[in-house]
């Protein structure tokens, strides 16, 4: 699972940050290959001019990949938002933002975002107090994240709630309680709070052939 999920990022030659620390660290393999590569003198070399089309599909792959879904339930997505009011990358964008496995991984409780759709799909993160185990459920402004005792008390949350402490790394739109583990979301993200580093209007851009 490990070495698959890397060559999700290989690729593309783009980092989609999968696996958590490792991602951050000399471990990465497209941090060694970009390391060697440097060694080699290899950057002086003119990468190949990617089509319109390349580009746009990469974009596509990448929000996709980040986002840990299906080609399928990644174009409902799509469709959702073309129907909703206002810019569609930025609303997909949004969505994405705001799926509960995504803002489980946000607010620290997990080192990666597989961990984190971990704790939900095995019923270990509550909304408002109530067990959700769908990773796709939407988090709305005024919602309360939580885990169960045993998530909470567990050594990889106590970890990674440490980290974030030291970092400061919880974005603005949500608040979280390192001593409760437990987290809010403050306000809808905005376009500059959203984790996912894609240019949307080239998914919007491919949707629209
Ligand atoms: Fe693997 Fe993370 Fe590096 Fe991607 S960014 S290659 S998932 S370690």
């Amino acid at each position: 699972m490990g070495k698959a999920v890397c060559k999700l990022c290989k690729s593309q030659m783009v980092k989609l940050f999968l696996k958590g620390e490792r991602c951050l660290s000399e471990k990465c393999p497209l941090e060694k290959a970009s390391k060697a590569a440097r060694n080699k003198r290899l950057r002086t070399r003119r990468p190949a001019k990617m089509s319109e089309y390349g580009l746009q599909l990469r974009e596509k792959q990448k929000a996709k990949r980040m986002a840990g879904m299906r080609e399928k339930q990644f174009n409902l997505y799509y469709q959702k938002a073309s129907r909703k009011k206002g810019q569609t990358g930025e609303l997909l964008l949004q969505m994405l933002e705001c799926r509960l496995d995504n803002i489980v991984y946000q607010l620290s409780m997990a080192s990666s975002k597989a961990q984190a759709r971990q704790l939900v799909t095995h019923r270990n993160v509550r909304v408002n107090n109530i067990v959700v185990n769908k990773p796709s459920c939407q988090v709305k402004v005024g919602d309360e994240i939580s885990l169960s005792k045993k998530a909470a008390n567990s050594e990889f949350v106590k970890n990674s709630v440490e980290k974030a402490k030291k970092h400061g790394e919880i974005p603005g739109f949500l608040q979280f309680d390192p001593e409760k583990i437990v987290g809010t979301m403050l306000v809808m993200p905005a376009r500059e709070d959203i984790s996912i580093p894609v240019e949307e209007q080239l998914i919007v851009e491919l949707y629209s052939k």
